[in-house]
């Protein structure tokens, strides 16, 4: 079981009337991680996950891995390192290359920070023996840091110079079946964003840099976003605004219809349908029925794993507390006991050590949060826990004792408090811990394929 007595979790304490400097422009969900003592700002735009936010990164990595293995993806691990030699031959090294890192080591090669690994992957197919047709679709994917040297990094992990992705590399036989790859994976990622149970607009996006044929971004909508998105009223299109280039931006592409509505966007996930792009020029093939080697057909699919979960919290967090997606809350429940000396103190630790067995029982001891910091007042630690925004807070204060229908208090995150008896609290841990199962067992309906997604950029919620 975590104990809150021997967590790392240096809060900020600001001394009254202190002056404090600010370098960097905060999101409020950046102010409360900094001020919780969750994030530690590093060097100038980036940052220390600390102990409780890190269960967060990890329940993320393990929800973004289940999807990515149930949509047939393999995970391996590509070096952060890449040689710029294969950024020349796909072109790349010309386009703006401002903001990627470029090291070189002692011998004076160059190499590139990946801040993706489209060329890395392609190459290394490359140079393995022809694969065959057998053996596709192949679907790899990684979770590692990419870098970007980022002008003005802002709102702490939402836009920091290092940051945690998730980047799916497809091979297809051909165009038609790269597409049902887009189509697959594309489902996949709604199913995801669902789960997290935050409201998100997919929607048509520009190639860009990374080039193909089709492209959609996932987005969060929020004041602090960096991307202006054009939302129809009238049939729920959507598009980046990147994608009306010089055309009318009055007019909605799917209905035509005039009630575009310009909206600002996090960009938390990306997909692309490369087609050949990066395998033809890196010469990455694979044999056909008859033997005769043929290009790859590719896809690449990535997701901000940082960034979803700045993003989720700026959406769903108040000025003063935190609020998280269900499935990403670092715990589930946390229980305050009796302050030390408290005249109810004796009789409530024997109500809190009852509790602490039966939540184990309920939610799994790594889901509880016993704040046992005796020392401090029941109001003080509950303050903490509001902060934190855990799903679940339960008190065992005074009126755990009395000898009237003693009561336990309950805090929903983001509700008004109430005060129950011992049973019903538990139905309601148990009836968490249900509906998190039920969004881990989501599946993908709806499905969409690859026409639908061509002509629209959708909103989903
Ligand atoms: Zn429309």
């Amino acid at each position: 079981m975590n104990k809150a007595s021997s967590l790392f979790w240096p809060a900020l304490v600001t001394p009254k009337n202190a002056i404090v400097k600010q370098t960097e422009q905060l999101s409020r969900s950046q102010k409360l991680l900094t001020e919780l003592g969750l994030v530690k700002p590093g060097c100038n735009g980036t940052y220390q996950i600390m102990p409780i936010a890190q269960r967060a990164v990890d329940k993320c990595i393990n929800l973004v891995q289940r999807n990515m293995q149930e949509a047939g993806g393999q995970k391996i691990s590509m070096p952060v390192l890449t040689p710029t030699q294969l950024w020349k031959k796909t072109g790349r090294l010309e386009g703006d290359i401002s903001e990627f890192y470029m090291v070189r080591d002692r011998s004076g090669k160059q190499f590139l920070m990946s801040p993706t690994h489209e060329e890395a992957v392609t190459a290394m197919l490359a140079t393995t023996a022809p694969i065959s047709y057998r053996q596709l679709p192949l679907r790899l994917y990684q979770i590692g840091p990419k870098f970007r040297d980022e002008l003005k990094s802002r709102f702490g992990l939402m836009r920091a110079k290092e940051f945690l992705m998730k980047d799916m590399y497809t091979f297809d036989v051909t165009k038609e079946a790269a597409e049902k790859t887009y189509a697959r994976i594309s489902n996949t990622y709604a199913q995801f964003f669902r789960q997290l149970e935050v409201p998100f607009v997919t929607v048509e996006a520009a190639t860009g840099i990374m080039g193909g044929s089709l492209s959609h971004e996932y987005h969060y909508i929020s004041p602090v976003g960096e991307d202006t998105l054009l939302k129809c009223n009238n049939c729920g299109y959507a598009g980046n605004v990147e994608v009306f280039g010089n055309t009318s931006a009055n007019t909605c592409p799917s209905c035509q219809g005039s009630q575009l509505i310009p909206v600002r966007g996090v960009e938390v996930a990306h997909t692309f349908l490369l087609g050949d792009k990066y395998s033809k020029p890196l010469g990455a093939t694979f044999l056909n029925t008859s033997g005769k080697p043929e290009t790859l057909v590719m896809g690449c699919y990535g997701i901000g794993i940082t960034r979803v979960i700045a993003a989720a919290l700026e959406v769903l967090s108040t000025e003063q507390e935190l609020r998280w997606p269900k499935l990403l809350a670092p715990y589930d429940v946390c229980l305050i006991g009796p302050k030390q000396g408290s005249k109810e103190q004796v009789p409530a630790e024997g109500v809190e050590i009852e509790l602490l067995q039966q939540l184990t029982q309920i939610c799994g001891a790594e889901e509880l949060l016993h704040d046992d910091r005796k020392e401090l007042t029941i109001g003080k630690r509950l303050f903490d826990a509001k902060r934190l925004g855990h799903p679940l807070t339960i008190v065992v204060g005074t009126k755990a004792v009395q000898k009237e229908e003693p009561k336990l208090e309950l805090h929903l995150s983001g509700a008004e408090k109430l005060e129950l008896e011992l049973p019903e609290v538990l139905s309601l841990v148990t009836a968490h811990v249900r509906h998190k199962q039920q969004l881990l067992q989501e599946s993908a309906t709806n499905e969409q394929d690859i026409a639908q997604l061509r002509t629209q950029g959708r909103t989903l919620s």
